[in-house]
């Protein structure tokens, strides 16, 4: 496809604050955005040409967005794949596509695409009742997470089960829908890769972040992480095999627990701009988002090398309030969502803190910065 130019018109599904820095980084571009959202007023829509507020399975809304727009894309995992497939079967051209945000929203399908392309994952069973969970839990062993296959996201829809007697609890728990119990990954750490793949299938990988999760939340990101080379090199190749296995246009989010010595488990994949990434508006020359707009578009990839090293925090709730404060210090970057109001655990805003990628005078070692 030849390059989409500027002045033409990006659809995204989903209003959002990472749709809101994709339409930013879109139209640094000189492309006009135009956002589906439900919610009026959405912190993407605000920052756009123009909101269309109407469920994401509206017909006429998809009708409209199809007319309206040269490409559209998504920014998040749960709209409906049915959409999508609307969309393309209207003409409209969009990516990535139904294939990648199906896979995405179903546990099982997921998992067991992962394990065919090579990305290891846990041991996992599908739970469509108590006593598929009962013979799952024989199977696999406790402790176990029992999952729902569907709609979780921030840790929410998950319950632990760590006796047996603790089983039809769970169940109840998570509302007895169908779901997927997943052995416990027993890591030493939990990192996570950001790639991206272009329409002429050139694959560009940006260097890991350490997450750090708290509630099932992602609290903050260190990137580039320490990491040997063994477990960079399986990481690089885990997000090579996913983007082809799925032959996928745009930016992915792939969480990984690590269990040490290279060996990697894939937890889940985020077929989109990922919170584990916005460390590169501060640390690349090309953030995620710029990126994703760049390979969906058809443009060129650009540069995914780190120049500095970032510790992203994300800032939920109340913690919002700090701004004035984070915004005096010297090496912070505030990226305020123009969320008005602030609900325990939303994400309201993150700060980078720009830290220099070498220190003076050290000698690099392996791919890692030096601490
Ligand atoms: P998820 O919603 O699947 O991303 O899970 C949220 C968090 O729960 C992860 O970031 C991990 O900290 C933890 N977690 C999820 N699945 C597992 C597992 N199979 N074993 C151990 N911890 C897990």
């Amino acid at each position: 496809m030849a390059p989409l130019p500027p002045g033409s018109t990006l659809g995204i599904l989903g209003g959002g604050q990472l749709g809101r820095m994709l339409s930013q980084a879109a139209a640094r571009l000189g492309f006009d955005v135009v956002i589906l959202d439900p919610e009026e007023n959405s912190p993407a829509g605000r920052v756009s040409r123009g909101q269309i507020v109407a469920a994401y399975d509206d017909p006429t809304a998809l009708n409209v967005m199809g007319r309206v727009c040269d490409l559209v894309t998504f920014e998040f995992e749960n709209v409906p794949a049915a959409s999508i497939e609307t969309l393309a079967g209207g003409g409209a051209l969009v990516a990535p596509g139904p294939t990648a945000l199906s896979t995405a929203q179903d546990r099982v399908v997921e998992k067991t695409f992962l394990n065919a392309v090579g990305a290891t994952t846990v041991d996992f069973a599908a739970v469509d009742s108590l006593d598929d969970l009962t013979a799952a839990v024989t199977r696999l062993g406790l402790p176990a997470l029992l999952k729902t296959r569907r709609d979780g996201y921030d840790g929410k829809g998950q319950a632990w089960i760590r006796t047996a007697k603790q089983a039809a609890a769970a169940w109840k728990a998570i509302g007895e829908v169908p779901a997927i119990l997943e052995a416990k990954a027993d890591f030493t750490r939990e990192l996570s890769i950001i790639a991206a793949r272009g329409r002429d299938g050139t694959i560009a990988v940006y260097p890991l972040g350490q997450n750090h999760h708290a509630g099932g939340v992602l609290a903050t990101t260190l990137a580039p992480a320490a990491v040997d080379t063994k477990t960079d090199t399986r990481a690089r190749a885990i997000a090579a095999a996913v983007l082809e296995g799925l032959d996928y246009v745009g930016v992915i989010g792939i969480e990984l627990f690590d269990l040490g010595h290279g060996t990697l488990l894939v937890n889940e994949i985020a077929p989109r701009v990922h919170n584990t990434g916005h460390w590169t508006q501060d640390g690349c020359v090309c953030d995620q988002f710029e990126q994703h707009i760049r390979a969906v578009a058809g443009w060129p990839l650009g540069p995914t090398t780190a120049h500095a090293r970032v510790e992203m925090t994300n800032l939920l709730g109340e913690a919002v309030n700090a701004w004035p404060a984070l915004a005096a210090e010297p090496d912070a970057r505030l990226h305020l969502y123009g969320k008005a109001e602030a609900r325990p655990g939303r994400k309201m805003a993150h700060v980078n803190r720009v830290k220099p990628l070498f220190s003076v005078g050290a000698k690099r070692t392996g791919r890692g910065p030096v601490s």
